[in-house]
Order: structure tokens, then sequence, then C-alpha cells
């Protein structure tokens, strides 16, 4: 049985015209046509209203904001707590101290009201965060409005991890697109790749520019190479920009089917109390439905989350627990941690289950069928 995936690399056709294009001009290093190209299509999908500097991956869009931010050594920064490590992993790049914080319950992101008592805590104790980095998880977007105009009373600016979010809106606008820097990632997994990579999306031109700086080694101008500050080897190649601009001319078509998935399985679980798929909690939130969700009351069905991840795993079908929140991760358990256990509970009920644009009728069918016989077995 060929395995399914909980979300893989789905071609789009011109990938190899682009890098066989930019081998055939010798344009194999971090400059060329497909990165002109790559940038310019993402600009017009962000509306133009943001600058785009491209990156090797997402979680150097993370660090370089950070950096663009003055974060250092000893300062601290707010993150959500229910996400992928590489959210938080820059703050202790530099040196700095994350200080987490849970989700609500109908986006499955930063609540609100935690983030609030955080910072006065935070504020209290003369420890005023640098930034707040908030995510859009599984494609959902944050509560924007309400986290907003948090930042603005403390006057804290916004990283916006939009890494799983390309083309999700709040209110018509994009994500990514809110915060003072959004961020996303075209890793392997997510809903277009470079076969890794990312961007940082900048406010201004000087912003992208200094980006790009940074992440070719910060190099002054000069004829020989002479450097004032530190700089990183960020940048993203011409040939991964290939695979970018062929993704880009399939990005909606892979959006819409993202979220044909959610609706069958959406279609699927309305018969089966006890398994609820997450979904948005009203119109405003527009979800790309990265990964389709399910929360599992083990009272009603008689298993939970792990049960069904190893019921489906002998059918050679991928699917994967949600986060584990970071404040639970050994690696980042001793820093401070606002909540009240509401992605704990996500962590403990939860499963993402196959989610990728090019998932088939058939193995639609396939996952159908397993889940409703273990539903009978677990309880006849
Ligand atoms: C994938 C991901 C990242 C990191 O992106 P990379 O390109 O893999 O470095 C950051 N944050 C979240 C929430 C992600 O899912």
């Amino acid at each position: 049985m060929k395995q399914i995936k909980l979300s893989s690399v789905h071609v789009g056709g011109n990938e190899i015209k682009y890098i066989e294009r930019a081998i055939n001009k010798g344009e194999v290093s971090n400059y060329g046509e497909n990165l002109d190209r790559f940038e310019k299509q993402l600009e017009v999908f962000f509306l133009k209203k943001s600058k785009i500097a491209l990156l090797n991956s997402g979680t150097s869009a993370i660090h370089i904001a950070l950096i663009h931010l003055g974060v250092k050594s000893g300062d601290e920064v707010i993150c959500q707590s229910f996400t992928f490590s590489a959210s938080a992993n820059p703050i202790v790049y530099q040196g700095a101290i994350p200080v987490f914080v849970d989700s609500e319950n109908e986006t499955w992101n930063m609540c609100p009201l935690h983030l609030e008592k955080a910072l006065k805590d935070r504020v209290s104790k003369g420890k005023r965060p640098k930034a707040i980095i908030l995510v859009h998880s599984y494609g959902m977007p944050a509560k924007m409005d309400e986290l907003i105009s948090i930042s603005l009373k403390y006057n804290i600016p916004i990283i916006e991890d939009a890494a799983e979010a390309l083309g999700s809106t709040y209110n018509e606008q994009k994500c990514g697109t809110f915060g003072d820097y959004g961020i996303i990632s075209f890793n392997g997994n997510k809903i277009i790749t470079t076969s890794g990579g990312g961007a940082l999306i900048c406010k201004t031109s000087k912003l992208r520019e200094r980006t790009l700086f940074l992440s070719t080694q910060a190099r002054d101008s000069a004829p020989y190479y002479q450097h004032s500050e530190i700089g990183y080897n960020y940048s993203m190649s011409n040939i991964a920009a290939g695979i970018g601009r062929a993704q880009m001319e399939v990005l909606d078509n892979y959006i819409a089917l993202r979220r044909d998935a959610n609706r069958f399985y959406q279609e699927f679980f309305k018969k089966i109390s006890g398994i609820k798929v997450f979904k948005s909690p009203n119109s405003s939130f527009i979800s790309n439905h990265w990964l389709s969700c399910v929360l599992i009351d083990k009272t009603k069905v008689g298993f939970n989350n792990e049960d069904l991840r190893l019921e489906l795993l002998k059918y050679n079908i991928e699917t994967k627990l949600l986060w584990k929140p970071m404040h639970m991760q050994p690696v980042f358990k001793d820093y401070p941690y606002y909540g009240s256990n509401i992605c704990n509970n996500l962590f403990k009920t939860g499963l993402c289950l196959p989610s990728g644009s090019n998932l088939t009728q058939d193995e639609k069918k396939r996952i159908e069928e397993v889940i409703t016989q273990f539903i009978f077995d677990k309880n006849k």
C-alpha cells in the first residue's frame, strides 16, 4: 500500500524548465532571473503593499526580524506556545528569553487575554518585551484585531509567523501583512515549496535591502571584503527560486485543493459525534487549511488521538499529533509561561490528518474506510 503523507511536495509543472534555464544561463548562485521573478510574483500576491526579501528558510526570516527589532542578549520576546519550535528558536539564537503565551479555543492561536496578562506582568517587573511573535497555526488566522490593539497599547512590535498561512486572510487582508514583519516558509511540507526556503515580508524597500545585506554576510561596499557588522549566510539560491516560481503559478489552485480536503473531512466527521474538525470561528477568518485537524473526545468514541494515529499508521497513512506546546518542551520548560492549559489540551486530544493538495479521491476513500472501521470496532 502506497503511503498517504500528511503533506507532501506537489510538483506544479514548470519547475524543471526554470531550473534548466538558470543552469544554462550560469545563474546557479544567489542572484538571477528566478529570484527576481519569484520575488515579483510574491509582491503581486501580497498586493504590492509589502516588500519581499527571499531567504533560505522561514527560521532565518524570524531571526532577521528579531535583529531588525534590536533584540539582544537578555531581552524578552513574547512567543505563542502552540507552534513549531522554529518560531521560538531564533529568540534563543539572539541570547534573548522567550516568554510563552497560551492559545484560545477558537483559532488555536495567541490568546489576547493571556497576552495582555503577560505584558502587564513583564512590564511591572521592569522587563518590557521587545517583540511579540504570533502564529497562524495550521493556516488559521489569529485574532488580529485584538492582538494588534494590545500591541499598540503597549507599543511592542509584532512578528507575524505566517509560515503555514500563505493565502489565508483575516477580514480580507492577507496573513503576513499585519505585523511589523511577516514571515513565510517554503519548506517541503508547506503549501508551496522551493525545496527549502523562506521570505521576510517588510514594510519598506530599505528594510528589504537591509535584510538582503545581512543575509549575504553583511559585506560593506568596498573593492575588498570588509565587514562592519556580523552577517549571515541566509540567502536563497536562484535554483530554489526556480522551483518557487513554478509553484507560484499553481498556488491558488493548491489553496483550493487544501480547502477541498478540509471540506471532505468536515463532511465525513459530521456524522460522528466525538470527533470535531477544526474550523473557522466565523467568515472573517479564511484559512488556507494547510493541515486539517480534528479533536477527539475519548469518552464518546472510545479511543484517543494516539490510538487513531497508530491505527492509521498500520494502513500506511501518516498523521501527526498537534504541536506539543513550547512551554512543555524539555529545551524551553524553564522559561516563563502565561496561560491556562488550552494548548496543552489541544496537544492531548488533537490529530492532523493527511491534507496535501495532491490527496486523491482513492486516498480519501481509504482514510474514510479505515476510520469508519476503527470507530465500529471500538464501539461494538
Ligand atoms: C515551518 C515553520 C517555520 C519555519 O520555516 P522553515 O522554512 O522550515 O525554517 C516557522 N514557523 C512555523 C509555524 C512553521 O510551521
